[in-house]
C-alpha cells in the first residue's frame, strides 16, 4: 500500500487562526486579504507578541475550524485503497513551550473528526521533511520538496507567487480543491 502523508492546517481544514487574530483585533480580515503564511504577520512586531501571549493562553483554534469542501469524504476514500498519515506541525520557534498545547488540540480535532484514521499514523511533528511517504499533500511548498513521487501543492493566496516552472523543478503540482485530489488518487468509480 502506497504511503500519503497529508497535512492539516490549510489542507484539511482553516480558519480558526484568522477568527482569533480578528477578534482580538476587532477587525474582519478575509482570507484573501492576506498573503502571509502566518495571519498574524498583519500585526506589527509589537502588537504580535501580545497577540502570541493571548492565543496561547486562551485560545483553541480547532474550536472554529472550518474543514475544506470534500476534504473528510475523500480522506475516507482514500483510506480504503492508501495508508494514511496525517502529518501537522505544532513547533512555533516564538513560543516553544507555550506551543506543545496545539499537538494536543490538534490530536484531539483529528481523531474526532476522521475516526477513520489509525491514531498511531497521527504524525505531530517539526520536521515535515523526515517523512517518507510516497504521496504528498500540503499547501506549503517547503514541505513537500525532497521525497515522494506525487506531490500536490493545495492552492493557497500565499502559495500564489510559486511559478509553474519552479514547482515543476520540484516535481509538484498544484490542485485547487479536494474534489481535484480525489480524481487524481482515486479510480473514476471511486471519485465522491
Ligand atoms: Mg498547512
Amino acid at each position: 500500500m502506497k504511503k500519503i502523508m497529508i497535512d492539516l492546517d490549510e489542507t484539511i481544514c482553516e480558519g480558526g487562526y484568522l477568527e482569533a487574530v480578528n477578534e482580538y483585533l476587532h477587525t474582519d480580515y478575509q482570507y484573501t486579504d492576506i498573503p502571509h503564511y502566518y495571519v498574524e504577520d498583519v500585526m506589527d512586531e509589537e502588537e504580535k507578541e501580545a497577540f502570541l501571549d493571548y492565543f496561547y493562553q486562551h485560545v483553541n483554534i480547532y474550536k472554529n475550524v472550518k474543514v475544506l469542501p470534500k476534504a473528510l469524504e475523500v480522506i475516507e476514500k482514500l483510506a480504503t485503497k492508501y495508508d494514511i498519515y496525517i502529518v501537522t506541525a505544532f513547533v512555533d520557534r516564538r513560543r516553544v513551550k507555550e506551543s506543545s498545547v496545539m499537538a494536543k488540540y490538534k490530536y484531539e480535532w483529528i481523531i474526532e473528526n476522521m475516526p477513520y484514521i489509525n491514531p498511531k499514523h497521527i504524525v505531530l511533528t517539526g520536521s515535515k521533511d523526515i517523512i517518507m511517504c510516497d504521496i504528498k499533500i500540503d499547501d506549503k511548498v517547503a514541505n513537500l520538496k525532497g521525497y515522494g513521487e506525487t506531490k500536490l501543492l493545495l492552492n493557497h493566496k500565499h502559495n500564489e507567487n510559486f511559478s509553474h516552472e519552479e514547482l515543476e523543478k520540484n516535481n509538484i503540482r498544484r490542485v485547487y480543491d479536494w474534489e481535484q485530489i480525489g480524481s487524481i488518487l482515486l479510480k473514476e468509480s471511486e471519485v465522491v
